[in-house]
């Protein structure tokens, strides 16, 4: 796979499916999708591939996959990279599907929120629960901050250097943020509103040993204000027990609460839905716009188990449809795989 993060090209990308979301199952369609001569292309919303597996349980074990008695989330997602990995399809991140459009020529025309644009003659919604997007820190004075002063990534340490940081969050991303500042930050101070964290223990012990050597600090609390007088982020009240309020200097904010789902977007594209979810053809998986389809947990139908394996069959399915859109004039011949000798080669020549 040819993983692209904050890509942008100037001419359509031409493609058979455009896969949007890159969770299991739109992991697993990029693969069926080579195995029966589709090209793809993937875009996913967030800076890595996995979706709920590396998001939400990474290492949780997971027992009900076939012929896998048990294997992390992680490394499930691994596995189903390294099974795309002969059709070498391009992944492109941190771009959120933002609008469709039917071409006069029958083909649709997708866009992003960072203007990648695709020209694609089937579109494989797999997209979950919807785009998962940073929990906003409920402030009216933070909208105006963020980007300058308030951030829900960090994209480069290095724009921290020498800054009063606040890190605001207590799972495995606020600490290790928090940590990973002390290198660069001239002081860091975490905030968490309660002295137990969700993040892994190892996280947890070298965070507690770089307070103990005072070289960062950790304050139970919730954040309360941003003073931030003509637009400048200068410091920010800490509600803590007791109606205590403690002000912390700090020129940037890093809220690190979590991801949200939300379907954003897609909820506006005219596809029939229920409670989110869109309405699908069990013969196909196709929605009510012909040519896109929903496959795992966005898709819905009488029975819809929200599993791994379900979304793999819909999206084998899904596959063999779209396939008559991308070639109308050609008949697809069904090959075993243990048969099929072009996929044989292609994992050979691929394989370590
Ligand atoms: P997701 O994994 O949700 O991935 C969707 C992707 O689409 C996301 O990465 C999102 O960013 C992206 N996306 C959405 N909208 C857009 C957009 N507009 N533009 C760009 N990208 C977009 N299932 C099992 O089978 N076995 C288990 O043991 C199991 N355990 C679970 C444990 C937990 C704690 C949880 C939360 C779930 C568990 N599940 C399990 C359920 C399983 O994880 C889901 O069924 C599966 O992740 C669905 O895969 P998906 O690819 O459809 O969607």
């Amino acid at each position: 796979m040819t993983l692209d993060a904050h890509g942008s090209a100037t001419a359509p990308l031409r493609t058979d499916v455009l896969i949007v979301g890159a969770g299991p199952v739109g992991l697993f369609a990029a693969f069926e999708a080579g195995v029966i001569g589709l090209s793809c292309q993937i875009v996913d919303a967030l800076g890595r591939v996995g979706g709920q597996c590396v998001e939400l349980y990474p290492d949780k074990p997971i027992y009900d996959i076939p012929a896998i008695s048990s294997c992390t989330a992680r490394e499930l997602v691994d596995r189903l990279m390294e099974q795309c990995r002969p059709f070498d399809v391009p992944v492109h991140l941190e771009q959120r599907v933002e609008t469709v459009e039917r071409r006069d020529d029958g083909r649709w025309s997708v866009t992003t929120d960072r203007g990648l644009v695709f020209d694609t003659a089937a579109i494989m919604l797999a997209a979950g629960n919807g785009a998962f997007v940073p929990q906003r820190l409920m402030l009216d004075e933070a909208a105006p901050l963020e980007t300058r002063h308030v951030h829900y990534s960090i994209a480069n340490l290095a724009d921290f250097a020498d800054r009063k940081v606040v890190v605001a969050g207590g799972g495995d991303s606020a600490l290790d943020w928090a940590l990973a500042l002390r290198a660069v930050a001239q002081r860091v101070t975490l905030v968490h509103r309660r002295n137990g964290f969700s993040a892994t223990a190892s996280s947890v012990d070298q965070m507690k040993r770089a307070v103990d050597a005072g070289e960062m600090d950790f304050i139970v609390g919730a954040i309360g204000a941003l003073n931030a007088p003509g637009g400048t982020l200068e410091s920010i009240d800490v509600k803590q027990a007791g109606g205590v309020t403690t002000r912390i200097d700090a020129g940037h904010l890093v809220v690190l609460y979590g991801l949200v789902a939300d379907l954003g977007p897609i909820a506006t594209w005219g596809i029939e839905s229920v409670a989110g979810r869109l309405n699908v053809d069990t013969s196909n998986y196709e929605t009510s716009r012909p040519g896109i389809f929903a496959v795992g947990d966005i898709a819905n139908y009488p029975n819809k188990q929200k599993l791994i394996l379900s979304g793999f069959h819909e999206a084998s399915l899904a596959l063999r449809k779209a396939f008559s859109y991308a070639y109308p004039d050609k008949k697809r011949v069904h090959v075993h795989s243990s048969y099929d000798t072009k996929l044989a080669e292609r994992v050979a020549a691929t394989a370590h």
